[in-house]
């Protein structure tokens, strides 16, 4: 015990009611290691037992993404979002231009690029996004057969 987030405090922290929908979304997130899609998390909450529609599904991660509660990326080839648990931190995603799973990478090599650009152009940096694209692990042993 004490590991376990308080999901409940989560929402209510942010005013957003308590459901057990939303409840379920956020531990399906927080245990998932890799992004997922609306349609990816509907069909495991689907696995579980739970009954909830894609409709509800994309309308709780909307509000969830809407209070900074879980991250949106949308992946730009393919117009798609996925959805992850917003552990706050700072990372970077790994993409795979074939089967198209998003794997974080930890971890940041731009606070230098960063520095060099407020100083070049001053400018004020605030963020940044940097997606790496190529063939996974899977993916790479399948395209030399
Ligand atoms: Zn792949
Ligand atoms: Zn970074």
């Amino acid at each position: 015990m004490g590991a376990k987030k308080n999901y409940n405090d989560i929402l209510k922290n942010r005013n957003l009611k308590v459901t057990k929908h939303r409840y379920a979304i956020l531990e399906s997130l927080e245990k998932s290691k890799l992004p997922v899609s609306a349609e990816s998390l509907y069909i495991e909450l689907k696995k579980k037992g739970i009954s909830i529609s894609l409709s509800t599904v994309y309308r709780s991660l909307e509000a969830l993404y809407k209070k900074g509660i879980v991250i949106k990326s949308i992946l730009p080839d393919y117009n798609k979002a996925v959805f992850e648990y917003n552990h706050n931190e700072h990372r970077h995603h790994m993409i795979c231009i074939k089967c198209h799973k998003m794997q974080p990478v930890t971890g940041c090599p731009l606070e230098e690029y960063e520095k060099l650009i407020e100083s070049k152009f001053n400018f004020t940096v605030k963020g940044h996004n940097l997606e790496v694209y190529g063939y996974c692990d899977g993916c790479e042993s399948k395209t030399e057969d």
